[in-house]
């Protein structure tokens, strides 16, 4: 098998060098600099379907899709429409709108988790709006996340383990302060007993454990269903809330995402993405009993000029309205599990040590054996090396994937069969060069 002919990065190139000077790295978020893989960025000049077309004119079929919202993949006629004739009344209004309360109720309709929720403009500000809520309500500081978990990048989760067993984390950034990084507890996922020790150990201070839905942020670690029950519990027991993070598990595994995935119910889940279509949202909901402490109701306090923006809110009711119909998630699935099978089979067939992992339209090509991974210590970074000459081959094939092997794919509605196989046949390909 042969390497094929890198694709023209010319146009991107200068646009790349013009950005260098204006923006760090040359991007206005980090992963976009196509650090841990080959070439510079690819400059997006459009999207349509399941393509994308870059400043070049190299076309792709896409399976990052803007990190996860584009569910019905790009440039949708339903909401590219709801979205135009929204913003011809205007941008924002800083004052309530019709619009949030019809987003509101498609939601909360269709959602046994919570009762009410607020719109925020990101998921980091939901995760951040998420854990004052927690701590409000529980009267509590500590926080406990997981390693491999991402939950956006506030202060207080801008941390990683530390060394001991139960240890305060260390913060992950420069400019975090220590105090922060010290009522973050950080330990591994799928460790009942690291997570006992930090209970044990801190008990009454425990305000919220914070995980996500599944965590996709850092390869797809599959939990079990068990775990996440112990979770649950040993929260309940000890009077600390459990907030799942759904920025990319809400209305992806299905509509009323990871709670219903496992059947547990948290006390706070927090969203993104999706919920905007590709427009600038975050949501975090919980019960009535608990999002009485948000202001104004309450004493946490939680704002934005822009929250609940009409065009945004327009973009979600129709993307939300398309995803609420029947038989959609279960369509969409059966797609993606079939993509991943056959991907899988390939690799198996030729003895690769490729696992695909995949739930719902999620899928995360690894170059392992290792039959389970649902720990951020169970990825061995040498795979990396492997994920970066397959990136670059199935852009030469016209696949686009994240820039990152540690980030997951994403099959949404409008990947149809055609563009499906031709993927498959790349990644075919591409595969046959990383164990030529
Ligand atoms: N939480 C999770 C689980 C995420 O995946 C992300 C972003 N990928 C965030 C929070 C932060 O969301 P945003 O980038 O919209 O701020």
């Amino acid at each position: 098998a042969g390497s094929k002919a890198d694709i023209s990065r010319e146009k991107s190139a200068i646009l790349f060098e013009k950005a260098k000077k204006y923006f760090p790295g040359g991007v206005n978020s980090p992963v976009r600099a196509f650090k841990s893989v080959y070439g510079t960025p690819l400059f997006i000049e459009k999207g349509d379907g399941c393509f994308l077309w870059d400043a070049d004119g190299n076309q792709f079929i896409d399976f990052c899709c803007s990190w996860g919202p584009l569910i019905l993949g790009h440039n949708h006629p339903k909401i590219r429409e709801a979205v135009i004739s929204t913003l011809q009344h205007g941008l924002s209004f800083g004052a309530p709108t019709a619009l949030e309360n019809e987003l509101a109720e498609l939601i909360l309709k269709n959602n046994k988790y919570i009762q009410k929720l607020r719109f925020v403009s990101s998921g980091t500000e939901a995760v951040m709006s998420a854990i004052r809520l927690a701590r409000g309500y529980t009267k509590r500081d500590k926080i406990i996340k997981f390693e491999g978990c991402y939950h956006g990048h506030s202060d207080s989760l801008l941390v990683k383990a530390g060394s001991g067993l139960v240890t305060f984390g260390e913060t992950s950034s420069l400019g975090v302060p220590k105090a922060f990084a010290d009522e973050t507890v950080v330990i591994g996922l799928n460790d009942k007993e690291a997570l006992e020790r930090a209970f044990a150990e801190f008990k009454e201070e425990i305000a919220a454990v914070i995980i996500e839905g599944i965590p996709a942020n850092n390869g797809l670690l599959m939990q079990n269903k068990e775990y996440i029950e112990f979770l649950r519990k040993i929260t309940s027991d000890h009077g600390s809330l459990l907030i799942f993070d759904e920025v990319i598990t809400g209305f992806r595994l299905g509509f009323e995402g990871a709670a219903a995935y496992y059947d547990v119910h948290p006390d706070i889940i927090t969203y993104g993405k999706i919920i905007g279509g590709g427009m600038p949202v975050g949501a975090y909901g919980s019960s009535e009993e608990i999002m009485g402490y948000i202001s104004p109701d309450g004493g946490v306090y939680q704002a934005g000029t822009l929250s609940g923006n009409p065009v945004a809110m327009a973009a979600g009711i129709a993307q939300l309205s398309e995803l609420n119909k029947p038989g959609f998630y279960k369509e969409l699935n059966k797609k993606a599990a079939e993509f991943s099978a056959s991907i899988q089979r390939y690799a198996s067939a030729k003895n690769y040590k490729v696992r695909v992992f995949n739930v719902g339209s999620i899928f995360w090509i690894a170059f392992t054996d290792k039959d389970n991974i649902q720990a951020a210590s169970d990825i061995e970074a040498e795979s990396m090396d492997k994920y970066k000459v397959m990136h670059r081959e199935l852009l030469n094939r016209g696949v686009y994937l994240g820039p990152s092997g540690y980030e997951v794919g994403f099959v949404s509605a409008a990947h149809s069969k055609i563009e499906l196989e031709k993927a498959k046949r790349a990644i075919f390909e591409s595969l046959d060069v990383v164990f030529k």
